[in-house]
């Protein structure tokens, strides 16, 4: 028997481990692990967890119908994991094990221990790349070091891309008759271990639905991303993150379909569809970066002197973060969003990351928790890299000089305010001329009740700068 075990991957089509583990007449398993307490001690937001369960219920579903059964394991930690296993392996007659590699720290040290329990046992396991296009490590500096920069990386991505090519694994055949699959709404111990475990109703979960709404977006939205990508009120980009995080469709099946959409790869910014490409290599970069710096799952900077800033811990000030109750409309709206969806756009990240760390001064690693305990797309490697580079500390960061003014970015990218006003119920009257600064209209009607600016950017500007000057002076 062989088993295939089903991890940030809950796909059929394009699946490496389930198409080696699928490469031979011996009789399948599948399996899944909840790991409830290890979830919880990731943050991971429960909008996510229920994202990530009922997908799972497609896909036990789906592959009950190609004859292979779906088996559940609930541990806490990940500790347990390998003791499970070799229960189940044992139970089942396994005898080779198939999985797409995990590039978190906890994660490959529980792989780590799982292939040491299972060889005792003489399971073979074979881990494949599944989450990336390219495996991390294929793309390296002349030194055979990672990139610590974007654009050569890219660059350097592409070429290796040209290279190796690639191929799209297709879903197994059938493998016998179908097999009865018990829904997991049917299943107490899936409640008990989570709570909540009904399906958000605005995240369809599905592989036809993944595709759908990629090649909805390549229809037309990948054309116009250079221009719409930035302004949060338009529906400019993709909102695959949700999919791709967990694995419902594969970044190579991404790639696939853009080249196929425009008759082979975008070359250059100047043609459509690099720009989306890019944004994909962004992905790839900051996986590759997780795994070759295992600091980086560790709560450490990327650079190591910046972990001297004397960061703010202030929960007053967070709080009011949190909530979308810092006076900075479009800060608020994108916080209240992400509240209420679960999904905030990439420049609203960026924007509210900014003002987190460059204008409240607080660390960057309460806003990067904060978002992966809220996000529906929450993922270790481009959460901390997104949040590293928005706080200088990270690889490629932006210059520490260069701090986001709150109030020109809504200007510049919310230029009507109708994202502001969407969520910020407060300002929902208000004429885009005083929109992104409404306290002098709100004071000549006599209102209270949007809060004045918790800080004065200028001066907040002015603060961060220093912090990062004077550590150069140390
Ligand atoms: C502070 C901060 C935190 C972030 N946290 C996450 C996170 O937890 N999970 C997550 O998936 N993305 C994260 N991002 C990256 C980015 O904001 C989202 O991937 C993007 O907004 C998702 O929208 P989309 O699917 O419409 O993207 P599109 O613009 O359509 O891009 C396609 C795909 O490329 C990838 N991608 C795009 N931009 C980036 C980027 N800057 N870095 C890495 N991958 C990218 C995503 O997988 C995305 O789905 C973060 C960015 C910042 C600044």
């Amino acid at each position: 028997m062989r088993l295939v075990w089903f991890r940030n991957d809950l796909r059929l089509s394009d699946n490496p481990a389930l198409r080696h583990g699928c490469a031979s007449d011996e009789p399948v398993a599948a399996l899944f692990i909840i790991s409830p307490t290890q979830w919880r001690q990731h943050k991971m937001a429960p909008i996510r967890q229920r994202f990530i369960l009922a997908q799972v219920d497609a896909l036990g579903r789906e592959l009950a119908a190609l004859g292979i059964q779906l088996h559940l394991l609930r541990v806490e930690t990940f500790a347990e994991v390998p003791a499970a296993l070799t229960d189940l392996c044992r139970e089942l007659g396994v005898s080779q094990l198939y999985a797409n590699q995990a590039i978190e720290l906890d994660e490959q040290r529980r792989d780590h221990a799982v292939t040491a329990a299972l060889a005792e046992q003489e399971v073979g396991c074979h881990w494949l790349n599944g989450c990336c296009v390219l495996p991390p490590g294929r793309v390296l500096t002349g030194g055979r070091e990672m990139f610590k920069v974007f654009t050569p990386f890219s660059r350097a991505w592409l070429k290796a891309l040209d290279e190796d090519g690639f191929v799209i694994h297709r879903a197994p055949a059938p493998r016998g008759e179908p097999l009865p699959w018990q829904p997991l709404a049917e299943r107490a111990f899936v409640d008990a271990a989570l709570g909540e475990t009904t399906p958000d109703p605005r995240w369809p979960v599905g592989e036809a639905e993944a595709l759908r709404r990629l090649h909805a977006f390549l229809e037309q939205g990948v054309l116009d991303y250079g221009e719409t990508r930035d302004f949060p009120a338009l529906a400019g980009t993709s909102v695959l993150s949700p999919y791709l995080a967990a694995g419902i469709v594969s970044p190579r099946q991404c790639v696939a379909a853009l080249q196929q959409r425009l008759g082979g790869r975008p070359q250059s910014k100047a043609q459509p569809g690099f720009v989306w490409l890019n944004e994909l290599i962004w992905r790839e970069f900051y996986r590759h970066l997780l795994v070759l710096i295992p600091t980086l799952s560790m709560n450490r900077p990327f650079k190591p002197e910046t972990a001297a800033l004397p960061w703010s811990w202030d929960p007053d000030a967070f709080a009011a973060w949190c909530e979308g109750r810092t006076g900075y409309p479009i800060v608020d709206a994108a916080m209240r969003c992400l509240n209420a969806t679960g999904w905030m756009h990439n420049r609203l990240r960026m924007i509210v990351a900014s003002f987190l760390t460059k204008d409240l001064h607080i660390h960057w690693r309460l806003g990067e928790d904060y978002f992966m305990s809220r996000l529906i797309d929450g993922d270790l490697a481009a959460n901390n890299g997104g949040w590293q580079w928005a706080a200088g500390t990270g690889a490629d960061a932006a210059p520490y000089f260069r701090v986001f003014n709150p109030t020109t970015q809504g200007q510049r990218f919310d230029p009507q305010g109708d994202f502001i006003r969407t969520w910020v119920s407060e300002l929902a009257d208000l004429p885009a001329t005083y929109v992104h600064q409404p306290h002098d209209w709100l004071r000549l009607k006599g209102r209270q009740d949007y809060p004045a600016p918790m800080v004065d950017h200028a001066v907040a500007r002015v603060r961060a700068i220093e912090m990062f000057r004077d550590l150069e002076k140390t």
